[in-house]
């Protein structure tokens, strides 16, 4: 049995849960369903403060994206929250009751937080389809084999998977030959075929064309309220096309947190992020 097996309730139908600290009771308003929850978050690098003391709380089916200066802790968070490093200080808890820290990062990616990271890893060598079987097998824990045949379910949930990266036209392709935002989606899909609760995606849209720039802003948005979606993004045009929630991380903390109107005529962020270039 899996461990996402094990822990029953993490499934994407099950939506309505307070959020409970053991030991502590709520420590945050219950109605809103939050997803992750990291409180009092730091970690220090040689002495250097590269999360400090950071709160932050995201809600199911949310769509959030952070942004921040270079250096201002947006890839160490992520590393937290996926189990790469380990916090000195902090909270964080995924969904009702589950501590992540202390877990590995292939126990946090089984129970439902997918990663992706800014550059595409996708086999070059092999079809667009393959990738997706890959993933599959591999969510599974079945040896990456292409010669046994996949079941009926299977090949919908690739299809599925198929439709919704738009991709469909592109299956019998060699990975390698597609664009740089083909790519990207098809990594995105190879991460969907698992079926996360969180995703967290790291600039996504770097180094691509506006109109892959277009389409991947409604993937993500297609994406979230099934599912939550965390981005980690520079490109500011973007973040406001997606955004309903911007976090701004400056010095290893939350500097501000609103809409994006809110967040570009915010004084500190204006100072600290945005300045005269954006
Ligand atoms: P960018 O937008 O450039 O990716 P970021 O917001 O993701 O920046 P981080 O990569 O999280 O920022 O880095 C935060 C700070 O912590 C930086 O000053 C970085 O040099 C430092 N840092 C991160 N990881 C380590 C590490 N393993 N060892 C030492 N310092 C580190």
């Amino acid at each position: 049995m899996s461990l996402r097996q094990t822990m029953g309730e993490l499934t994407n139908r099950d939506r309505v849960w307070p959020f409970l600290v053991p030991d502590q009771g709520p420590r945050v308003d219950v109605s809103k369903q939050v997803i992750l929850y990291i409180e009092g978050l730091s970690v220090s690098f040689d002495g250097f403060r590269a999360i400090n003391n950071l709160n932050l709380y995201i809600n199911d089916g949310e769509l959030r994206c952070l942004i921040g200066a270079n250096g201002a802790g947006k890839t160490t968070l992520m590393d937290i929250i996926t189990g790469k490093t380990r916090p000195d200080t902090g909270q964080v808890y995924f969904g009702r009751n589950l501590n992540l820290l202390g877990r590995s990062e292939a126990e946090i990616a089984e129970l439902g937080i997918g990663r992706k990271f800014q550059k595409p890893t996708v086999f070059e060598a092999q079809t667009v389809y393959a990738n997706l079987e890959l993933a599959l097998r591999a969510d599974k824990g079945i040896l990456p084999s292409l010669t046994s045949r996949l079941t009926s379910e299977k090949r919908d949930r690739i299809d599925e998977v198929l439709r919704t990266i738009g991709l469909s036209d592109e299956r019998a392709k060699l990975a390698g030959a597609l664009s740089h935002g083909q790519k990207q989606w098809l990594e995105i899909g190879m991460l969907l075929i698992a079926d996360p609760r969180l995703l967290l995606v790291d600039e996504p849209v770097a180094g691509m064309t506006a109109q892959e720039t277009e389409r991947t802003a409604e993937l993500l948005t297609s994406l979230a309220g099934e599912r939550t979606v965390v981005v980690v993004e520079h490109d500011m045009e973007f973040v406001r096309s997606i955004a309903r929630t911007v976090t701004v991380l400056d010095q290893g903390t939350v500097l501000a947190e609103g809409t994006m109107d809110q967040i570009q005529s915010d004084p500190r962020v204006i100072e600290v992020y945005l300045g005269e270039s954006h």
